[in-house]
């Protein structure tokens, strides 16, 4: 079975070198190019009932997360959001939900000063595909090829908590109503981490924002920099709710493979002043360190660890 991944090698990428605006097409977080004197950016997302969000999610939720996962990915390339489109399939048009809906999209929106420029309004299973357009400092783009050797690799935040919150919804595991509370709003409202990647621009060498689960979305970094990386199992950061739901292992395998939680991973060379600055306002955990080696191997007490599941891929 194709995966996600070779679909869009196989069928979807085609060389385009000959076009020197484009700096960034295929393969990260957004695109990017040149237009006269500004550097463009654009990515887009389409989120779908049954496969992103459960059928019975708040219209509010459903519309801040698929906002927030395309300023996710501007904040991963270090980019300026500033314009949407908006494209909404609906199987009926209900009044009350329309209005929920549209409310958290333009409260997320205010936030950032977006403005939405246009769309498409279809009828069918419920889906929404926004894509997000702004401008980026074409000298301080964060990309993923660009890791080297001895970088120092960091995420922000806490990893796991979305992953944990879907197991529940699942009714995969019981928790407290205090950690479901505490854990529900890091699946349906994550934050994404706009102000983070534009303090890294220029700082760090390579970022992703944390999708698919950290290990493939390192691997990504990884893959596209030709490098390999040495990362600690006990170093992942782990919130109290994670770590008070679900014995040690649990916890590590989700914050090393559960999706949704939209934090940063970056490199960053070694005592960048700007760490000690940005923890001020930032939780950032060094995990690790990048490799000339290929390949990411994950270290638990000396010993090599195997994540029990790989990250989230679509088709498989
Ligand atoms: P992200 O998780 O950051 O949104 P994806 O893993 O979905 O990124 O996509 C990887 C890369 O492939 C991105 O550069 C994206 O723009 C590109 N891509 C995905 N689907 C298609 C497609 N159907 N046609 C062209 N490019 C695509
Ligand atoms: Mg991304």
């Amino acid at each position: 079975m194709l995966s996600e991944f070779d679909i869009i090698k196989q069928y979807f990428t085609r060389d385009i070198t000959a076009y020197p605006e484009i700096i960034q097409g295929i393969g990260d977080d957004a695109a990017i190019w040149q237009q006269k004197d500004s550097t463009l950016v654009a990515s887009v997302d389409t989120f779908l009932e049954g496969k992103h969000f459960f059928p019975d999610c708040a219209p509010e939720d459903i519309a801040y997360k698929a906002l927030a996962v395309n300023l996710s990915d501007f904040a991963a390339m270090g980019a300026i959001p500033r314009w949407f489109t908006l494209a909404l399939t609906l199987p009926e048009a209900k009044p009350d939900w329309l209005e929920s809906f549209s409310n958290s999209l333009f409260t997320l929106a205010k936030q950032y000063d977006l403005i939405l420029l246009g769309g498409d309004t279809t009828q069918g299973p419920l889906s929404i595909t926004i894509q997000l357009m702004g401008t980026i400092d074409k000298n301080k783009i964060l990309l993923r090829n660009s890791a080297k050797v001895g970088d120092q690799i960091y995420v922000s935040g806490t990893l796991g908590d979305a992953g944990l919150a879907l197991q529940y919804l699942q009714k995969k595991i019981i928790l407290s109503d205090q950690i479901a509370q505490a854990v529900l709003p890091k699946l349906h409202r994550p934050q994404a981490q706009v102000e983070l990647g534009l303090a890294l621009a220029g700082h760090a060498h390579a970022a992703i924002d944390i999708s698919d689960g950290l290990a493939q979305d390192l691997g990504h970094i990884l893959t596209a920099s030709h490098k390999g990386a040495d990362i600690d199992l006990e170093k992942l950061p782990l919130s109290e709710s994670l770590t008070s739901a679900l014995v040690r292992k649990d916890a590590e395998s989700l914050a090393l493979t559960a999706g949704d939680d939209y934090q940063l991973c970056f490199t960053i060379p070694q005592n960048d002043p700007l760490i000690t600055q940005l923890s001020k306002s930032y939780q950032l955990t060094l995990i690790g360190e990048i490799t000339e080696k290929p390949g990411l191997r994950i270290h638990q007490h000396g010993e090599l660890y195997t994540p029990p599941i790989p990250g989230w891929q679509h088709f498989n």
